[in-house]
């Protein structure tokens, strides 16, 4: 196509827009924002930047931040040629912003990349209306947990028209979504992103994440990510976090060294897999306590489980149940790298 201005005359778009989207500085928990950009059709993907006063990510006077692209993918909302464009948060003298998680991802996942790691993330939420959890009847609580697990019918499961949208939304951008399930409270849900290298995983899930929100706003439904939304006998939400390393996947004994390894470093990996997690963690609903560290074969009682097939198999990947819905897969994900991935090459398990 020529010009924007032949374009015009031929009556094609002349422009698409560009919708950046990057997390913010918000304190324990950062959110994601996003602006629209118009660029003349076929233009590059250019630096944006943003005022960082507004965000908690103004580093001292200087509040300018710079997004740069780093996930560009079709915009399954708006449609046509227009497109999502996640970004990382720089500084002006374009060094990583101190929020920038995805930095420091990055240079671990370069250092460990002969491992061949790779992580599907299993993304629980909840839907909220009026002010409580999708399903739950005004002043009261619905029936106890027992049938809203993988349910059907419109007496056990809530929602399922928006997590169906976002489903869809999430495919037609590209996203390498696994499979989507309801969860044990009324109005929680699930989806599952992976298996792919911790850099795609955590990029993707920021972005599946954003799409969850912007479909709920059409319903006028809010997704949260808290990870005990309601006090009392009902299930946290938690972001299982599945991993292996090429070694894990062809054999036994590099499972049980990553299963070790992560016994040690216990602490380092609960401080980052996301705030509040000791209200999650307490021992009750299918998890273990976050101040004990434990591994076993089916346990979803544990803090790490090892799929029966992989017993069987002598191989395959681990599930670490500790991460919380609301953790940051950039930090999860490099956390899991550091330690497993350094244990197993001490070990030569590579
Ligand atoms: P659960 O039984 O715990 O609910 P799910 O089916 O929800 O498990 O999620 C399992 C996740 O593990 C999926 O995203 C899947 O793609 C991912 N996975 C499968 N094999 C591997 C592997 N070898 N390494 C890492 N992740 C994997
Ligand atoms: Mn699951
Ligand atoms: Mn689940
Ligand atoms: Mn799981």
């Amino acid at each position: 196509m020529g010009s924007g201005r032949h374009a015009a005359e031929e009556g094609t778009n002349v422009s698409y827009k560009a919708e950046y989207i990057w997390i913010d500085g918000t304190e324990p928990t950062a959110r994601l924002r996003s602006k629209t950009k118009i660029l003349p059709d076929g233009a590059e993907l250019p630096l944006w930047g943003f005022d960082g006063s507004s965000t908690n990510q103004a580093a001292g006077e200087r509040s300018d931040c710079v997004l740069k692209p780093v996930f560009v993918c079709p915009d399954p909302i708006r449609g046509g040629d227009h497109k999502l464009v996640f970004c990382e948060v720089l500084l002006t003298d374009l060094s990583p912003h101190p929020t920038n998680t995805r930095a420091r991802l990055s240079a671990v996942a370069e250092r460990f990349a002969d491992q061949k790691p790779i992580f599907g993330i299993e993304q629980e939420y909840t839907f909220f209306k009026d002010g409580r959890p999708y399903g739950f009847p005004s002043g009261g609580f619905p029936a106890p947990q027992g049938f809203y697990y993988c349910g059907v019918g419109a007496d056990e499961v809530f929602g399922r028209d928006i997590v169906e949208a976002h489903l869809d939304a999430c495919l037609a951008a590209g996203l390498e979504i696994s499979g989507i399930n309801a969860e044990v409270m009324p109005g929680q849900w699930e989806f599952q992103v992976g298996p792919l290298s911790a850099l795609d995983v955590a990029d993707q899930l920021w972005v599946a994440r954003w799409l969850l929100y912007r479909v709920a706003e059409d319903y006028d439904v809010a997704a949260t990510l808290d990870p005990k939304p309601v006090k009392g006998d009902w299930n946290g939400a938690g972001a299982h976090t599945n991993f292996s390393t090429e070694a894990m996947r062809t054999g036994w004994d590099p499972i049980i060294t990553a299963c070790e390894s992560l016994r040690e470093r216990r602490q380092e990996h609960i401080d980052g897999y996301g705030a509040e997690i000791e209200h999650r963690l307490t021992g009750l609903h299918e998890t273990a306590p976050w101040s004990e560290y434990s591994y076993g074969v089916s346990d979803r009682g544990a803090s790490v489980r090892i799929p029966w097939q992989a017993e069987i198999d002598k191989r395959g990947y681990i599930e670490d149940r500790r991460p919380n819905a609301n953790c940051d897969p950039y930090v999860v994900t490099r956390l899991i790298i550091e330690t497993c991935c350094t244990a197993l090459e001490k070990a030569g398990q590579v």
